[in-house]
C-alpha cells in the first residue's frame, strides 16, 4: 500500500534489490486511500468477541475504529501499476501520477499493457513525475507491461490469471517481475485477486506488530507476514492491512508513538508490549535493537 517515506524498505531486506528504496520526502496523507468510504472494498462485519489470538484482537479493534471490508475486483494490471507508483511515496503524490498515466495511456479502446510496453520512457517518466523516482518507476512499468504482453498476450488475460490462478503460484509469478517485491505482489493479490489470507506488510505493519510483541522483534517483512497470516483469519487480513496503515499514521508512528507522552493515549495499550518504546526516557529504537525484544506470539 501507498505510505510515507520515513522508513520504507518496500519488502524484506532480501527484497531491497527489487523495489526502489530512495525516499521522496512527500508528506503523509491523513487518510489511507484504500480505507474509508471512498477507498473501495466491500463493507463486512465481524464479531470482535471471538478473537482467538492477540493479533486478531488488534485487527478486530482496528476494524471497530476504522473500517471492516473485504477487497478484490480491481483490474490486476492497473493495480500492479498503481502499486509500483506508490512505492516509496505517499498517496498524495502517487494518485495524480496514476491518474495522469491512465489519461495518457488508458482508455476504453486501449490495452493498457500494450500502450505502456510501447511507451517512450522519457514521456512516461514525465507523466508520472509527481510520484517521485520517476525514471526508475517508468522503467519498471515498461518492463512489467512488456512482460505481461509476452507472457499473457493482453492485459485482460493477465487480469484473469491473477483473479483465478492459484494464489501461491500467482505470487511467485509476480515476484519474478523485476521491481515487484513481496508487498507489491501481495497488494495485487489482495486488491485485484480478492484473496483472503493475504496480509501485505508495509513499513507500518512491519513496525507496529513488532512493537506490539506479536511478531518477533527481529522479524523481517516476510516473517511478520507469516505471523499475521497464521494468526489472523483470512477474511480479516485485508482490512487488517489497510486499517493498520491508518493506525500507524494516527497512533503508532515511527518517531512519535502516542504512548510515549501519555500511556492512555493509544487504543492498543492493553494489547501492546511496547517493544523498543520507552516512555520513561522518551526513547524509541527499532524493536530489533531493543534489549527486551520478545520472540513474538
Ligand atoms: S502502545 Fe505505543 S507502541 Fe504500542 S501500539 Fe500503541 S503507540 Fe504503538
Amino acid at each position: 500500500m501507498p505510505e510515507d517515506s520515513s522508513e520504507k524498505t518496500g519488502g524484506s531486506p532480501s527484497d531491497s534489490r527489487r523495489e526502489p528504496e530512495v525516499a521522496t520526502g512527500d508528506s503523509e496523507p491523513t487518510v489511507n486511500i484504500s480505507g474509508g468510504e471512498d477507498g473501495g472494498g466491500v463493507e463486512a462485519t465481524f464479531d470482535p468477541a471471538t478473537a482467538n489470538t492477540r493479533a486478531e484482537a488488534v485487527v478486530d479493534r482496528l476494524g471497530q475504529r476504522y473500517w471492516q471490508k473485504t477487497y478484490g475486483g480491481q483490474p490486476a494490471f492497473e493495480c500492479l501499476v498503481r502499486t509500483i507508483l506508490s512505492q516509496n511515496t505517499s498517496d498524495v503524490a502517487s494518485q495524480p501520477a496514476h491518474d495522469a498515466l491512465l489519461e495518457r495511456y488508458g482508455g476504453p479502446e486501449t490495452d493498457l499493457a500494450v500502450a505502456l510496453a510501447d511507451a517512450e520512457q522519457a514521456t512516461l517518466a514525465e507523466t508520472i513525475s509527481s510520484a517521485g523516482l520517476y525514471n526508475q518507476k517508468s522503467r519498471v512499468i515498461i518492463e512489467a507491461a512488456t512482460w505481461v504482453i509476452a507472457e499473457f498476450g493482453s492485459t485482460a488475460a493477465f487480469d484473469e490469471y491473477v483473479a483465478a490462478g492459484d494464489p501461491g503460484a500467482v505470487r511467485q509469478t509476480l515476484l519474478s517481475v523485476n521491481g515487484v517485491g513481496p508487498k507489491t505482489a501481495d497488494c495485487v493479490l489482495l486488491f485485484a485477486g480478492g484473496r483472503g489470507g493475504v496480509f501485505p506488510v508495509d513499513t507500518h505493519v512491519h513496525r507496529i506488530y513488532r512493537r506490539l510483541g506479536i511478531a518477533p522483534a527481529d522479524a523481517d517483512h516476510e516473517a511478520v507476514r507469516e505471523v499475521l497470516e497464521r494468526a489472523v483469519p483470512a477474511a480479516k487480513c485485508g482490512f487488517g492491512h489497510t486499517a493498520s496503515i491508518q493506525f500507524g499514521r494516527e497512533f503508532c508512528s515511527a518517531r512519535a508513538p502516542a504512548c510515549l507522552e501519555d500511556p492512555d493515549a493509544c487504543p492498543m495499550a492493553d494489547l501492546c508490549d511496547q517493544v523498543g518504546v520507552y516512555p520513561a526516557t522518551g526513547e524509541i529504537v527499532d524493536p530489533a535493537a531493543a534489549p527486551e525484544g520478545s520472540g513474538g506470539d
